[in-house]
């Protein structure tokens, strides 16, 4: 019975691993996506699309977030978040993110993560 036991933790481990390797390729694949294919921003609060930016218009905008509000800028096919009411501001520091690029502008205590599509 024991013995059992310990055969079913190895499946599920190896399992968990399957899925963390497809997860990985899939996320791999994402990112080397085609610059040309990227035609915008998606701003995604706990994983929910809150707003679409079109990467193609230069522009400023505002989202209302938890703590506040957060700004984002579109230029010349880059952005950047600045004027974050967050207190580590690690988002601003981030600064600017070419379209293709695989930096990733995260801001925790907001929980907000903007992602290239
Ligand atoms: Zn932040």
């Amino acid at each position: 019975m024991r013995r059992n036991n310990r055969r079913k933790e190895y499946i599920i481990i190896g399992l968990l691993l399957v899925i963390a390797g497809g997860f990985f390729a899939f996320n791999r694949y994402n990112s080397m996506k085609n610059a040309d294919e990227i035609t915008k921003i998606e701003v995604r609060y706990k994983d929910e699309v809150i707003k679409e930016i079109d990467f193609t218009v230069d522009g400023e905008y505002e989202i209302e977030v938890d703590l506040g509000h957060l700004h984002v800028e579109v230029k010349d096919g880059a952005y950047r978040v600045f004027d974050v009411d967050c207190p580590d501001k690690i988002c601003e520091e981030v600064g600017w993110v070419k379209k293709g690029s695989e930096k990733l502008i995260v801001c925790l205590p907001n929980s907000i993560v903007l992602v290239q599509a």
